[in-house]
Order: structure tokens, then C-alpha cells, then sequence
């Protein structure tokens, strides 16, 4: 992968203030379907991530991912934070030796959705992060074959990403601590399903501002 991460700092600043920003609603709906954790979980990986920004643009793409997997598994707890972790590493394995384009990243990202998948042992309809992770992959797979301008799937993926965190609201939970409250677990979304879309939403606002930047 040529390009290097310029604007992970960038990434990771917005990532925090939109986190910080909903960790009241997501802390609730952390408290109605877990232990109330999961904002101040991410926040640790964040903080960590913030401390490391400006060396990650130091590096190529391949390594920052790793490193951002390894300090995630380090610093995060919960299960988000094995699965993050997770989720990253198997970027960076994937992503190796190969040219960073929307063909090449439709393909490492599945990757690393379907290593996060194994590690969690679920699936798609089990209310939880890969119900946002799952679409956003098949999504970017179809916007890669149908050669789909860039500014669109950018647009798109933050629409398939908000459809994600609604379809788990009727969703009976069956995997996480959520799964103890069986029925219960209906009429709520997942607060990991939750926290997924404002992550990948905030990645594509900086994306779209660079689109938009005058060349
Ligand atoms: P913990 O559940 O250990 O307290 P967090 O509160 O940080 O960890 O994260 C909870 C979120 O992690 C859930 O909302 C759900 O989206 C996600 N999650 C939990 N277990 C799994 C799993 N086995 N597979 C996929 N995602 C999971
Ligand atoms: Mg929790």
C-alpha cells in the first residue's frame, strides 16, 4: 500500500469528539443491554491512539494498522477491544504488498470483518458491531465491482452503516452480555453497533473534506 496515513490524526481526533460527544447515549444503551462500559472501553483505545498519532503517519499503511490493532488489544478491555484489535491486525495482514485503491480495500476490509467474525464467533443478525461491519463490507464489495465514484460509496457507506444500527434494534441478542437478557434485548439498539456507525461516519467526514479539497 503506497499512500501513507496523512490523515490519521485527523481521523482519530474527530473519531474522539464524536464518541465524546454521544457517550451519554451510548453509555445508556451500554447499561440497558451490558454493563455500561463500553464508552469509557473505547476511550481508553482512543487516548492511547491520540498519544501515537503523529508517529502513525510516520509510517505505511500496512504498519500503522498493526500498530493501531496492538495498542487497541492493549489498552481497550472489553470485548470491543479484542475484536478491534483484531479487526486492525487482520487489516494489516491482509493489506500487505498491496496498493491502496477501493478494489484493494473492499477486499482487505472483508478480511478483516471475517477475522473479527471468527474471533467473536458471530454473524450478521446476532445485534451486535458486525451488524454494522457485515453491510459495510458487502456494500463496498458491490461499489468496487460496479465501479461506483468514490465520493458516492463515501456517501453511501455512512447509509449503510446508519440502516446497520437500526436493524439491530429488533434483533434478538445472542452473542456479549447482551445475549443474558434474552427477550429483553429486544426494542434497543446496540450500543457496539452504535459506536461502530460514529466511527466510520467520522472517518468518511474527514475522507469527504479531502475530496472536496481544491487539488
Ligand atoms: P463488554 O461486552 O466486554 O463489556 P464492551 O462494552 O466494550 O465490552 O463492548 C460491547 C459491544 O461489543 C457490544 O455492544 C457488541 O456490539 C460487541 N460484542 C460483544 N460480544 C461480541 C461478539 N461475540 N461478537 C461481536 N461483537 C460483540
Ligand atoms: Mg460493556
Amino acid at each position: 500500500m503506497k499512500f501513507t496515513p496523512v490523515l490519521l490524526p485527523a481521523i482519530i481526533e474527530t473519531i474522539a469528539d464524536v464518541i465524546e460527544k454521544n457517550a451519554v447515549e451510548v453509555t445508556d444503551l451500554d447499561q440497558a443491554l451490558g454493563d455500561g462500559d463500553h464508552v469509557i472501553n473505547l476511550q481508553r483505545g482512543i487516548d492511547a491512539l491520540m498519544e501515537e498519532r503523529a508517529g502513525l503517519t510516520q509510517l505505511g499503511w500496512v504498519d500503522a494498522w498493526q500498530k493501531i490493532g496492538m495498542t487497541l488489544m492493549a489498552s481497550v478491555g472489553g470485548a470491543s477491544g479484542s475484536l478491534y484489535g483484531t479487526l486492525f491486525i487482520a487489516l494489516s495482514k491482509a493489506g500487505r504488498d498491496k496498493d491502496l485503491t477501493l478494489q484493494s480495500f473492499a477486499d482487505v476490509f472483508s478480511q478483516g470483518v471475517e477475522a473479527v467474525k471468527k474471533r467473536g464467533r458471530s454473524d450478521l443478525g446476532e445485534k451486535t458491531l458486525l451488524d454494522v461491519y457485515i453491510p459495510v463490507a458487502n456494500y463496498l464489495h458491490t461499489a468496487s465491482i460496479d465501479l461506483v465514484p468514490l465520493a458516492d460509496v463515501l456517501e453511501n457507506v455512512s447509509k449503510v452503516a446508519v440502516a446497520g444500527v437500526e436493524s439491530t434494534r429488533n434483533m434478538l441478542a445472542t452473542k456479549g452480555r447482551a445475549s443474558f437478557l434474552e427477550e429483553r434485548s429486544l426494542g434497543h439498539i446496540d450500543a457496539g453497533a452504535k459506536t461502530a456507525q460514529l466511527m466510520i461516519s467520522a472517518i468518511i467526514d474527514v475522507l469527504s473534506k479531502q475530496l472536496t479539497l481544491p487539488s
